[in-house]
């Protein structure tokens, strides 16, 4: 087969990973910078121009799509869907989670703990109402654009809550606002799910006096075996993403696991690094048995 990783940086620990984990199940690999694809669509069919050239017999797609390009990115891997080429992820499931609010609508439908959480649109100057919603301080403040642990806000009092959310609403920025689940410690769980299996799980533990745990924060991530519990949220969570392949993050609570976000294009350094699992030759055997099906339900038609 012919398997490309869709990257913008070749140089990537992730993106390297799955091109030798492809190299090693016997495929060829390439990488495509979904930035520089051009997209044609005419009454013959879409295809896709990279770098002046029409791609062909490209067999899978392995999107790694940055939150900042999503909307090029996902249209992208649409035109590899549209071609026939399959996508170890669903360019819809990309773009339903890249939406941090739908995808805990979605998530709270299903029935899945999370932390409490409320969104609004001010309509009645609603600063304080906010605060109660979720139950009142201490509370977290998170900008629906963040990421990386950015734009993610403690806040201790009612008070500092009140100013917190003003400062934000004032300068229009989306917000979500949210329980502070204080048993967890500063600690979060990142489960990695290929194909409705958990293939690696690590536990992340934020620098001392640092409630956020993410890698990029000072964080320290070690290898962890999830409860039953944990486990069914996990694969729960991917499925109603419709995420064959995901990052899913969750807090430790006296209520059980609750679910943080499910992330479409989870980094493979820290979660490889520390279980020592091959997680890059895991998606490349999904593909692989995904491909397959695909082709036999072809030739049964
Ligand atoms: P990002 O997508 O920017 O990483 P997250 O929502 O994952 O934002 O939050 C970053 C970190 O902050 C989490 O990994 C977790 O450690 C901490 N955190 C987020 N929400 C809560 C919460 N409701 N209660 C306690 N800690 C939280
Ligand atoms: N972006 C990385 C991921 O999705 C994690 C970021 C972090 O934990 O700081 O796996």
């Amino acid at each position: 087969m012919k398997i490309a990783v869709l990257s913008r940086n070749s140089n990537l620990y992730s993106t390297k990973r799955l091109i030798q984990a492809i190299r090693e199940a016997g495929h060829e690999a390439m990488v495509i910078d979904h930035s520089a694809c051009d997209l044609i669509i005419e009454q013959n069919g879409p295809y896709i121009l990279y770098k002046g050239e029409k791609l062909k017999s490209i067999d899978a797609i392995i999107p790694r799509i940055g939150a900042s390009v999503t909307f090029y990115g996902t249209a992208v891997v649409r035109q590899f869907e549209l071609m026939g080429v399959f996508s170890a992820v669903e360019s819809q499931a990309i773009v339903r989670s890249r939406d941090k609010l739908r995808s805990l609508q979605i998530l709270s439908r299903e029935g899945l703990g999370m932390p409490k959480t409320a969104f609004t649109n001010f309509s009645k100057g609603g600063e304080k109402q906010l605060v109660e919603m979720v139950g009142g301080a201490p509370l977290i403040i998170k900008l629906l654009e963040g990421t990386q642990g950015l734009g993610v806000v403690l806040a201790e009092t009612r008070k500092a809550s009140q100013s917190v959310i003003e400062a934000f609403h004032g300068l229009k920025a989306r917000i979500i606002v949210q329980e502070f689940i204080k048993e967890a410690k500063g600690a979060d769980i990142r489960a990695f799910v290929v194909n409705n299996r958990v293939v690696g799980a690590m536990k992340r533990q934020g620098a001392d006096g640092e409630f956020r745990s993410n890698l990029h924060r000072g964080g320290k991530a070690e290898v962890i075996k999830l409860s039953r519990l944990e486990k069914a949220a996990a694969l729960n969570a991917a499925k109603a993403l419709g995420l064959s392949v995901a990052g899913v993050d969750m807090l430790q609570s006296d209520r059980g696991p609750l679910i943080l976000e499910v992330n479409s294009s989870p980094g493979l350094e820290g979660i490889e690094k520390a279980t020592g699992i091959n997680i890059a030759g895991k998606i490349i055997s999904y593909i692989e048995s995904a491909v397959e099906k695909k082709t036999l339900k072809r030739k049964n038609e």
